[in-house]
């Protein structure tokens, strides 16, 4: 028997029982939508929205898993999590500052799958594909073409690990790295794991939230069978993409040994509220996640539109901190290129007058 459910974890719903088998998350993946008409349709939205949703697709195309589409409220083009999927025409828009590469991944990419910035720790990008395209990602430019790797190439990533015993921890990117299989992580993990430095591995993935089904049992063996420790940081970006189903994923998870903490994005109209970023980090602490990072906006072409400005972040981030415990408050963070570590903002209180 399989629990399911799409409410909202803070509204306190009894889970749905189902009897019927569920999706795998392979049946998931392939059954996502689209196509941008398809998805107006399925949330009773105006037909209008599609000519600014196919020229936004034009650029990246639309994707988003049928589970993430439950959660969306039908008939609301405001929608939070619908504003992270649906293309829009504003995505065409030049603004000054907003580039392909802000963070000049293409330039630390020395070693091909690997882009290692910081000390200690580095990314290994095991292939391209994600699950779900969200707008705002800053990776929509990246040439991921380039970084599918061959046996030939892994064998060469994995001799880089193994040559700079400074790396303790290894973090699979992507892309999303959860859209690989269970036996090629459980491979990966293994190969790390043989690297006698290499002390953890960090998994960045949006899957877990947005298409749960993907925490398989074999999952969660292949990122707790070996002597690594294992980070699993979700990226939930609203309280509403945190389901019942994603609860229970989470609960596996930590159960078996997994840490998991989530990163955010600020975006403008999606989480830009000190309301909705504190009923995020209680709704995450409920699923047992702790708040790591709230990002700035990396400065992409054609994200402009969710740019929420340093200011208003980190008045956002004292109004948070005056209303929650303070391990439920994330880092506010900005990546900036050449810096030895991401930049963490202070807070910023309101006035006492
Ligand atoms: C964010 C990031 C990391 C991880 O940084 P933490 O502060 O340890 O979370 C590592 N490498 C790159 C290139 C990154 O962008
Ligand atoms: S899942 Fe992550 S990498 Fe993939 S499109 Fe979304 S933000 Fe970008």
């Amino acid at each position: 028997m399989i629990t399911r459910s799409d409410q909202p974890v803070q509204q306190d719903r009894l889970s749905v029982f189902q009897f019927e088998e569920e999706p795998s998350w392979q049946q998931v993946l392939r059954q996502a939508v689209t196509c941008p008409r398809e998805l107006l349709s399925l949330l009773e939205l105006p037909c209008e929205l599609a000519e600014g949703a196919r020229a936004g697709a034009r650029l990246f195309p639309l994707r988003v898993p049928r589970p993430y589409i439950a959660r969306i409220e039908k008939g609301n083009r405001q929608d939070p999590l619908l504003l992270q999927v649906l293309p829009v025409q504003d995505e065409q828009t030049e603004t000054p500052g907003f580039v392909p590469d802000p963070l000049g991944e293409q330039a630390s990419n020395s070693q091909r799958g690997i882009v290692h910035k910081y000390h200690g720790r580095l990314l290994l990008l095991p292939g391209q594909a994600c699950a779900i395209n969200c707008r705002f990602c800053f990776r929509r430019h990246f040439p991921y073409e380039d970084n599918t790797l061959d046996s030939a190439q892994w064998a060469a990533a994995l001799d880089y690990i193994r040559q700079d015993s400074s790396v303790r921890e290894v973090i699979l990117s992507g892309g999303d790295p959860l859209v690989q299989n269970d036996r090629r992580l459980a491979w990966i993990v293994t190969q790390l794991a043989a690297i006698g430095h290499v002390e953890r591995v960090r998994v960045h993935s949006r899957l877990p939230v947005t298409v749960p089904q993907r925490v398989t049992p074999a999952l969660v063996s292949a990122l707790t069978d070996s002597r690594l420790q294992a980070v699993l940081v979700v990226h939930c970006n609203h309280p509403r993409e945190l389901c019942q189903r994603v609860c229970d994923a989470m609960r596996e998870l930590v159960e078996a040994g997994v840490t998991v903490l989530n990163q955010s994005t600020l975006l403008r109209g999606v989480n830009d509220d000190a309301a909705v970023l504190v009923e995020l980090s209680e709704a995450l602490f409920r699923c047992r996640i702790l708040p790591y990072y709230l990002h700035l906006l990396d400065r992409v072409s054609g994200t402009a539109h969710f740019e929420v400005d340093e200011t208003r972040a980190r008045q956002l981030l004292g109004t948070m901190s005056s209303r929650c415990s303070g391990f439920l408050v994330p880092r506010l963070a900005r990546e900036e290129q050449g810096a030895p570590c991401k930049s963490v903002l202070p807070p910023l209180y309101p006035d006492p007058d």
